[in-house]
């Protein structure tokens, strides 16, 4: 079906997912946020949140429409834009778990299960993409992205990239208050280095919801239901697949039924059906006249059971691409240094020493061994912070100063694994 972003964005709300008793049958678009426990499928809320972020933000409907030309540039030019990306992106993430019971302090054990499973699920390396039928074999996706808990928080410290937060609120919905500190939630990591993953209790049968690209910068990221993380007790949504399907809906994919009946999902190789699935069908399902292969009910973005969603598609992995291409929505993630972790303080015997001091010539640098300090990196930077290109460090462990002005100067030292800060002055 033929319809531009624009009246499709307006259409749509925020996606947020939960399992629900009967609201399901194609009207996700129009959610009115009473959610049941669920009776026979899953429900995502992302729609329903954009519509509310459309509604209240003037200028996201906009940013969206970009965002959604740049890639439609980038899919009908996959070649050329292919090339820019050499391999798959590694997205450090961040894990706010909030907990009002102890049931709800999901471990630093299950939260690495999570992550794994997303790694799976994203690199076509989950076992049962085995089940995937062969009428959808070659559309099947190995995508390119990839997750890794933080290993270096905001400000440079060291962290394993979960945080757990008790709070006094017993349950949250989806007014983005576990986003944020003063509301009894935890404040987002800079959205543009981190995917930001809460863990709570959503409430009302709420299995997850997700923000879009193109939405506010301090509610970026993704919310999943406590009990959905693998091994969780939310069965059956209890393999970590609400994480993989909300995910998606931040690297900017829709519903596959598009929200809407026979709708459009903006990518060419979904079959177009009637609209979402759940439980676990039986293969082919045909609606809106898709067959002989039917309904692709076993994607990640339908409402199928964990157990029986196991595919992302190679459009949906187009999409994926686009956003980190040159300009793209998620393109700052590339640069983040939140999975590498920092450099660690030196051990007393590591401490360096440089001598003589002042000097007018070479500067020794050893190791409290007394040997040189060889394979470290040196750079001198002046008081004002300015490097000075000038002194070069020798492979000997001696750095020539000769061609610096008289003065005092600073010292960074580094061997990969530890950082040194000494002074010396020029003469
Ligand atoms: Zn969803």
């Amino acid at each position: 079906m033929k319809r531009t972003f624009y009246s499709l964005a307006l259409g749509l709300t925020s996606l947020t997912m939960m399992p629900s008793a009967s609201a399901q049958n194609g009207n996700v678009g129009r959610l009115t946020g009473k959610f049941v426990q669920p009776a026979n499928g899953r429900q995502c809320a992302a729609m329903e949140v954009l519509d509310r972020q459309l509604a209240t933000d003037p200028q996201m409907a906009q940013r969206m429409a970009e965002i959604e030309a740049r890639t439609s540039r980038f899919v009908a030019n996959p070649v050329a834009n292919r090339a820019a990306l050499t391999g798959p992106v590694t997205i450090p993430v961040v894990v706010h778990v909030l907990y009002n019971t102890n049931a709800e302090n999901v471990s630093d054990t299950q939260v690495q299960a999570q992550i794994n499973v997303l790694n799976q699920d994203f690199a076509k390396t989950n076992a049962d993409a085995s089940l995937i039928p062969a009428a959808f074999g070659s559309a099947a996706a190995s995508t390119n992205v990839r997750f890794a808990l933080a290993k270096r928080d905001p400000n440079g410290a060291a962290t394993n990239g979960i945080i757990h937060k008790s709070t006094r609120v017993k349950s949250w919905s989806t007014n983005d208050a576990m986003k944020q500190s003063k509301r009894g939630g935890d404040d987002a990591w800079d959205t543009s280095k981190y995917l930001n993953i809460w863990v709570c209790d959503l409430g009302q049968g709420l299995l997850g919801y997700a923000q879009f690209p193109g939405g506010a910068a301090s509610t970026d990221g993704v919310v999943v239901l406590y009990s959905s993380l693998p091994g969780g007790t939310a069965a059956p949504y209890d393999k970590g697949r609400t994480a993989t399907h909300e995910v998606g809906h931040w690297l900017n994919l829709r519903h596959i039924w598009g929200d809407a009946s026979c709708g459009n999902d903006l990518v060419s190789d979904t079959p177009t059906q009637q609209t979402s699935n759940y439980g676990c069908p039986s293969f082919p399902k045909v609606t809106c006249s898709n067959g002989p292969n039917g309904d692709m009910f076993m994607n990640y973005m339908d409402y199928t059971d964990d157990a029986c969603m196991y595919m992302f598609s190679n459009g949906q992995s187009s999409r994926m691409d686009a956003l980190f291409a040159s300009g793209g929505a998620r393109a700052s993630l590339l640069t983040s240094t939140g999975a590498t972790a920092p450099l660690v303080a030196t051990t007393a015997v590591e401490t360096l020493t440089v001598f003589p001091n002042p000097t007018s010539g070479q500067l020794s640098i050893r190791t409290g061994l007394n040997t040189p300090a060889i394979g470290w990196q040196v750079k001198v930077y002046d008081l004002r912070g300015l490097e000075m290109p000038q002194a070069r460090t020798a492979a000997t462990g001696t750095l020539d100063v000769s061609g610096l002005p008289t003065g005092l100067y600073h010292l960074v030292l580094t061997n990969g694994k530890s950082i040194q800060h000494q002074s010396f002055r020029k003469e």
